[in-house]
């Protein structure tokens, strides 16, 4: 038996024969050609069909795996049309004489390696996309597709150094048990997907996966990050009791869909999710949340290079209000800044960015960026029951400001005749002990609270959230973090108005009694874990004191 170690994408468990993915060769030559309009006109027609091919998988990929995971074949089709590399991929038939073939892959081993040495995460994942854009074209012209024998007969693991987007699509669903990438990364496509599947995935296992095992039985263990090749029996039974457990446990969740949070004792609280992306509020949706307590919009200007204008940012929070329709959404204002760095907007380096000119500071000194959000948050309202956020609030002239720009913006809309929501609650981020301390003024000017205990447990204890070389001192239960939660939820109600908690907190069992007791209204939390703090809620009975 062979054991391996990697990052699990997907908590689950499956056993079954290998498969090693291997990538058909394309031996892509250099001849040369005879008229080059006629070349040129040929390496059009295989845009074209390319186009087709990542539309038709586009659609289908919306039908198996979401509108989140479909994207991709949408940015392939942008990079098709990219007018560089069509320049390039032209010039060098044009220029050269190259046939279309060799042209296409000339330029998609030069855009590889640009991409490849970016700096940025994002840029460099594109990488990956422009050889399969590339390859795509390659296949088109030289009239090949995939082999039949490259793909799984039976249901297998696959195994790959790391798959493309189009790659991973086209293996059939009933064929795939497992993922297992020697490369990849727990944000690559293929996680992505493995997540939305359900499957299990590990990736960065290494090279000692080797092409000598393909075909070989094979468990994986998302739960303990392992792949085991040719298990023995002890460990093959051990690992299938894992999976009755943990199968058994998600069945036992799953019938909480759709009850009540409510304690023995009768006490009811809301129970909402965190999410990022529409991906996050799908899984919000099937994980039965009762609406969204923490949009993050600040996912949206990261990972580009340029800011999200305020059609894109409309359309999104349009469809996320869509989709929890009748139900509270939460949407808190930009929090770029500290841990989250955007290039565009040519920020400073700081020296303590955590303490720096984040969040609603950065906002009230560059007003049109949150004035661009507003605009776009406002007229999305139409669509749902909106309500707006702001985060890293330290002060009661902080909240006048942003109202001031809040204003202008309902004033803008206004004149232009534009159609937006006008009745949305504002509520602020309670993050920083000043917030927390001083909750009483603050709750005169707006409408909730929500908690953050990321950022409060930060600034409380003067522990950077991010290092690790502190999780031995960081007590995330001090005493001082709960008397600030606790002052807080006091003020807020003293002033009517309801409180939340956001940060992770929310999703520690062990709390969860304690927050109920402190009057908190609302818990929201990663979609994954909203049953298991509904089961939580259900087996509390505060009146006899055993839920602390
Ligand atoms: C928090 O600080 O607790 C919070 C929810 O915000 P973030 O983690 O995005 O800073
Ligand atoms: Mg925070």
């Amino acid at each position: 038996m062979v054991v391996l170690q990697g990052k699990s994408v997907f908590r689950d468990i499956c056993v079954g024969p290998l498969f090693f993915y291997r990538r058909s060769q394309k031996s892509v030559l250099r001849r040369p050609i005879v008229d080059k309009k006629s070349e040129i006109e040929r390496y059009r027609h295989a845009r074209e069909e390319a186009a087709a091919q990542l539309q038709r998988l586009y659609e289908e990929t919306v039908t198996t795996a979401g509108s989140a995971n479909a994207s991709i074949f949408e940015i392939h089709k942008m990079m098709l049309d990219d007018a560089e590399y069509v320049n390039s991929v032209e010039n060098m038939i044009n220029a050269q004489g190259m046939n279309p073939e060799y042209a296409v892959y000339l330029t998609g081993q030069n855009f590889f390696r640009m991409f490849v040495s970016m700096e940025d995460d994002y840029m460099r994942q594109r990488a990956e996309d422009v050889k399969d854009i590339s390859s795509r074209l390659i296949d088109i012209l030289t009239g090949e597709s995939l082999k039949n024998d490259e793909l799984p007969r039976e249901a297998s693991i696959i195994v790959a150094d790391d798959l493309m987007p189009s790659e991973t699509v086209r293996i059939p669903g009933e064929k795939v048990l497992g993922f297992v990438m020697r490369k990849g990364s727990v944000n690559s496509h293929t996680a992505i997907l493995a997540r939305s599947m359900g499957i299990p995935a590990l990736v960065e296992v290494g090279d000692g996966l080797l092409e000598e095992y393909d075909g070989l039985n094979a468990a994986v263990d998302g739960y303990g990050e392992k792949i085991y090749i040719n298990p023995d029996g002890k460990t093959l039974s051990s690992i299938r009791e894992r999976k009755q457990q943990s199968d058994r446990h998600r069945i036992a969740l799953g019938e909480l869909k759709g009850k009540d949070n409510v304690t023995l004792d009768g006490r009811r609280i809301r129970l909402f999710a965190n999410i990022g992306s529409l991906e996050d509020a799908d899984k919000a949706k099937a994980n039965d949340a009762g609406g969204i307590g923490l949009l993050r919009s600040e996912l949206l200007y990261l990972g580009r290079d340029s800011e999200p204008d305020e059609e894109t940012q409309y359309e999104f929070y349009k469809a996320v209000l869509e989709k929890f329709e009748g139900h509270d959404v939460v949407i808190r204002t930009l929090d770029i800044g500290a841990d989250k760095q955007v290039p565009y907007l040519g920020l400073e380096k700081e020296e303590n960015p955590a303490m720096g000119l984040r969040a609603v500071r950065l906002c009230l000194r560059r007003p049109e960026l949150l004035k661009t959000q507003l605009r776009a948050l406002y007229r999305a309202g139409v669509y749902g029951r909106l309500n707006i956020m702001y985060p890293m609030i330290t002060s009661e002239s902080e909240l006048i400001g942003l109202k001031e720009i809040q204003r202008e913006v309902i004033s803008g809309l206004e004149s232009e005749g534009a159609d937006f929501a006008r009745q949305v609650p504002v509520g602020i981020m309670i993050e920083t002990p000043a917030a927390a301390i001083i909750s009483d003024r603050l709750a005169a000017h707006v409408d909730f609270f929500s908690v953050g205990t990321n950022d409060l447990t930060q600034y409380t204890l003067a522990m950077d959230r991010q290092n690790r070389e502190l999780s031995g001192f960081m007590d995330t239960h001090h005493e001082a973090v709960l008397r600030l939660i606790e002052t807080a939820a006091r003020n807020a109600h003293r002033a009517g108005i309801w409180i939340g908690i956001c940060g992770e907190l929310a999703a520690d069992e062990t709390l969860t009694g304690s927050f109920i007791s402190m009057g908190i209204d609302e818990l929201s939390v990663a979609p994954s874990m909203i049953l298991p703090i509904r089961r939580r809620i259900r087996e509390l009975n505060l009146e006899k004191q055993d839920g602390k």
